[in-house]
């Protein structure tokens, strides 16, 4: 039996992945010109090459390489993230509303910690895992874990939703004052952010007594800061009831539907009626969430589902950061109304119209695709065998570029901003933000993919080769 020292070279550097005993039907996988003693991973996935699916079953139990700059990347985004999300509440609802250039005041934790605030978590909290646990109209299942089990998950975000929706009707009509809210944004975001700190911790605790086989890919390096970031555990759960599904799309993202009809109702107690740019605002953004909880079975193929362990990133991500950062058009509205006349508004309906279109058909296209490939709207599809037995899509929107469904969000988010004028930067954030992470997360997906697929994925990249825009990126 021979030993293949396996590389995989990552920006340009090249890191030891592990130590891979190869047995191949034809005695032991030569390297290929890389040097001696070093073997192109990519040779290795070649079908062809004998023993090439075996290194990639390995490859993929392998530790991955260190993402988001390592222990000290990670360590300065557990301050970064919650800082700039406090940074952009303060800001919106300041005269300048400056983006850059420093918050007006430095809150005390008088304004910060309230006990009000943090029973209404839990109260918000609890409610969403009610509306979770109810009868679904179907439980799905996962894709096969390293055990070869599969996971069972309720679809019912979409109910979830709507019976979020029913109730805080029926509060309002009762005289629930939803447009108190944005006063307490402060103390909701402190309280959110002290929860997802203590809730990562828990699951870093869990994680210590999870089997090997439960660990995510990514989240057990030894590094505490790092693992604590990343999450070490795939999929924590207690019995049925799992927690990164859970919060992946229901808390957060039904919270900041929630957060965004506040802000509407206060605007409309302040001034009468709502603006226009608001009713945009909210419209889009409801379409969005909407959208997520009726393809919620989408979720479960997703890197966040089957890749990423759920650590401080995803906890802190999917409950505080997106309630609190991705409604800042609508704070920022609030404080800074903004006139909007129709026909700049049909325009940006359009631009929004143009983004859903390519998003939706894209996520749409893949996952029919996976889920059954003779499907008649896909079979005619041209594809790119691999030697894991999938094939890849290389016409059609992924023939476009090779995320077309980043695209599509992109153009969104501008459509998001738009409403909010081009007096501020601030509005812009979002954007911003959304086009770094989608490129950050495109360049995982692309590592994910080719580790995946090795050669088959270079020829996808050689026959698409742009990754997100077409002629530009
Ligand atoms: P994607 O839906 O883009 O899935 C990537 C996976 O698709 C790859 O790992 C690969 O997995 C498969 N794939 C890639 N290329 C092809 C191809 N040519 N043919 C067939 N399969 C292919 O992943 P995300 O989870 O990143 O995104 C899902 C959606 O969520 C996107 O629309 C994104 O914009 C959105 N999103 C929104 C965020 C937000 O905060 N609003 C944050 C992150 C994402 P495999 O081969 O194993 O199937």
């Amino acid at each position: 039996m021979g030993r293949g020292r396996v590389h995989l070279k990552t920006a340009g550097r090249a890191q030891r992945l592990s130590e891979l005993s190869v047995q191949t039907g034809a005695g032991v996988a030569k390297p290929s010109g890389n040097g001696a003693g070093r073997v192109s991973l990519i040779d290795f996935c070649e079908p062809s090459v004998p023993g090439g699916t075996e290194i990639m079953a390995q490859l993929e139990g392998s530790q991955a390489p260190l993402e988001f700059g390592g222990p000290l990347g990670t360590a300065a985004m557990l301050v970064l993230l919650p800082a700039t999300m406090f940074h952009l509440l303060l800001v919106a609802r300041s005269g300048p509303a400056r983006l850059l250039g420093p918050p007006p005041y430095l809150p005390g934790l008088e304004e910060l910690w309230s006990p009000r605030a943090l029973l209404l978590l839990f109260a918000w909290l609890g409610l969403q895992a009610v509306l979770y646990l109810l009868p679904a109209r179907k439980v799905a299942e996962g894709l096969e874990l390293k055990d070869k089990s599969r996971l069972r998950y309720p679809i019912n975000g979409f109910q979830a939703l709507v019976l979020t929706t029913l109730l805080m009707g029926l509060g309002v009509t009762a005289g629930l004052p939803l447009g108190a809210l944005p006063e307490m944004f402060l103390p909701l975001a402190f309280a959110t952010t002290l929860t997802s700190f203590i809730f990562s911790l828990l699951l870093y605790v869990k994680a210590l007594v999870a089997p090997a086989s439960a660990l995510a890919p990514g989240g057990s390096s030894g590094n505490p800061v790092y693992d604590f970031f990343l999450g070490r555990e795939l999929n924590p759960r207690i019995g049925s009831f799992d927690f990164k599904y859970f919060c992946e799309l229901r808390p957060g993202l039904i919270g900041w539907v929630l957060i965004n009809l506040a802000l509407l109702v206060r605007e409309a107690e302040l001034r009468g009626s709502p603006s226009l740019a608001m009713w945009l605002v909210n419209g889009f953004q409801l379409l969005y969430v909407g959208d997520a909880l009726w393809y919620e079975e989408a979720v479960l193929t997703t890197m966040d589902i089957t890749h990423d362990g759920f650590g401080f990133m995803l906890a802190f991500g999917d409950l505080a950061w997106v309630p609190f950062t991705y409604s800042l058009q609508a704070q920022f509205l609030l404080y800074h109304p903004q006139p909007l006349g129709w026909p700049m508004a049909l325009f940006i309906c359009l631009i929004q119209a143009v983004g859903y279109y390519i998003f939706r058909g894209a996520n749409s296209q893949k996952n029919t695709f996976r889920k059954n490939p003779s499907d008649p709207s896909v079979a005619g599809l041209e594809t790119i065998p691999t030697a894991t037995g999938r094939q890849l899509l290389v016409s059609g929107w992924w023939g476009m570029v090779r995320h077309p469904n980043y695209l599509g969000d992109i153009i969104m988010a501008l459509a998001w901003s738009l409403p909010c004028g081009v007096s501020h930067l601030l509005p812009y954030f979002y954007v911003l933000y959304f086009t770094v992470l989608l490129v950050h997360r495109e360049a995982r997906d692309e590592q994910q993919c080719l580790r995946k697929y090795g050669r088959a994925w270079r020829e996808y990249c050689k026959r698409v080769p742009y990754r997100i825009m077409p002629y530009v990126y």
